[in-house]
C-alpha cells in the first residue's frame, strides 16, 4: 500500500504539486470554520461549491471518519511579479484544480476507489455559477474550508506552515481523500 502512496506523490511532483501524506483522522474538522464562510465572505452562497450549497460540516465529519488516508496537495506560485493577485487568483486556482483533479483520477485508476478531491478555492469552471443546477457536475468539487476543515492545522500536522497575506507567493491547497 505504501508504494501506491509513493507513486501518487511522485505523479503529483511531475505535475508541479507537492503532496504530503497524512492520516485522515489528523485532518481537523471544526464547526467554527462555517462562521468565516457565512459571515464575512463575499462569495458566500454564490457558487454550488460553497456553503450553504454544500453538505454540512456535520455530514462531512461523518464522511471523513470513513477514510484512512489523505494527501495534502500544495501548489505554490511565485506571484511577486503579478500586479493584482486577487485578479489573477481565478486563473491560478483553476489551473491548480485541473492538476489536482488529474491526480484524483489517477488515484482512482491506481485502486483508490473512493479517491475524492477537495479543491483549492471555490469552483470557477463557469463564469457565473448556475445555482439552479450544476452545468458540469463531473467537475463540481468543494474546498476543504467549505466543509469545516481547518487547513492551517492540517498542514501543521504535516510539518508545514500555511502563510496568509503574502502577495509574493500564492499557495493553492487541496486535500485528496484516499481509500
Ligand atoms: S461547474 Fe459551473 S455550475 Fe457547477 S459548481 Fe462549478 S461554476 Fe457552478
Amino acid at each position: 500500500m505504501l508504494g501506491k502512496f509513493e507513486d501518487l506523490i511522485e505523479k503529483a511532483s511531475g505535475m508541479g504539486l507537492k503532496a504530503y501524506f497524512v492520516d485522515a483522522g489528523d485532518i481537523p474538522v471544526e464547526n467554527r470554520i462555517a462562521l468565516k464562510c457565512a459571515y464575512g465572505c463575499r462569495g458566500y452562497g454564490k457558487r454550488l461549491s460553497c456553503p450553504p450549497n454544500v453538505m454540512s460540516v456535520e455530514e462531512f465529519r461523518k464522511i471523513i471518519e470513513e477514510y484512512n488516508s489523505a494527501l495534502l496537495l500544495v501548489d505554490e506560485r511565485d506571484t511577486s511579479q503579478v500586479s493584482d493577485v486577487l485578479e489573477a487568483w481565478g486563473e491560478i486556482r483553476k489551473d491548480s484544480f485541473h492538476k489536482m483533479l488529474e491526480l484524483e483520477q489517477e488515484a482512482f485508476r491506481e485502486g483508490f476507489t473512493f479517491a475524492h478531491l477537495l479543491r483549492p478555492g471555490s469552483c470557477n469552471e463557469c463564469y457565473t455559477c448556475n445555482l439552479e443546477k450544476c452545468i458540469k457536475p463531473e467537475l463540481r468539487r468543494f474546498a476543504p474550508e467549505a466543509v469545516g476543515i481547518n487547513l492551517q492545522k492540517a498542514m501543521e500536522k504535516a510539518g508545514l506552515v500555511l502563510e496568509f497575506c503574502n502577495p509574493e507567493k500564492t499557495v493553492c491547497v487541496g486535500v485528496l481523500l484516499l481509500e
